[in-house]
């Protein structure tokens, strides 16, 4: 399964913006963009001009970025989005809340979307009861994800679970941290996510 391999506070500093993917140190002075609030590379600090098609750009790859995927499956993520009724920018954020890592993560059982999809692919967790290993695994409304039983006893996944128990979950979904089973209500509708994304933006891009 690929996945960026590189500096990850690197692509925040290049989004000019905190995108939380360290989960800790983000909360911390330790933050590279709270240290360096400058573009990476020789030009960094050059005074940029930025185009229409730079700001779309610019737009798809935060989105990108924030939820940890690469673009192919991003594209295909968009063409999803268009195929479906409603809004296309509203239907593709719907898409990418929906996958199980960031489900984990959003529920507090764990504390980035990169550690929640390394949880997910060594197989501490389950959906509706059936171990899943796949992170980009899409939930619906009804779905149940809980970690393994098996799992529950490892210190490394208590101090996970511990660490994130106090972060608050969005309303759509129903999280229980003495059992650790988190329920999706219903799909997020636009006012609930949070997410740095200007869909309209990422729209644009991919329409041209
Ligand atoms: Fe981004 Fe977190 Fe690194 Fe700060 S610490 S630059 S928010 S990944």
């Amino acid at each position: 399964m690929a996945r960026y391999t590189g500096a990850v506070c690197r692509l925040c500093r290049r989004e000019g913006e905190k995108l939380f993917l360290k989960g800790e140190r983000c909360y911390s002075d330790k933050c590279s963009v709270a240290r360096r609030s400058y573009v990476p590379g020789q030009h960094g600090q050059g005074r940029k001009k930025t185009s229409e098609y730079g700001l779309q750009l610019r737009a798809k790859q935060r989105a990108r970025r924030y939820y940890g995927i690469l673009e192919g499956q991003f594209h295909h993520y968009f063409e999803m989005a268009e195929r479906k009724q409603g809004v296309t920018g509203t239907n593709l954020l719907r898409i990418l809340e929906s996958r199980l890592d960031n489900v984990v993560y959003r529920a507090g059982l764990a504390s980035s979307r990169a550690e929640a999809r390394q949880l997910v692919c060594h197989g501490h967790f389950e959906v509706n009861g059936h171990r899943t290993d796949i992170p980009s695994y899409l939930l619906k409304a009804g779905d149940v994800v809980a970690v393994c039983q098996k799992s529950k006893d490892s210190e490394k996944i208590k101090a996970v679970m511990e660490a994130n128990a106090s972060r608050p979950s969005p309303r759509w979904m129903d999280v229980n941290h003495e059992t650790l089973v988190a329920k999706v209500i219903n799909l997020p509708e636009r006012e609930d996510i949070d997410a740095p994304v200007e869909e309209q933006l990422i729209v644009e891009f991919y329409s041209k």
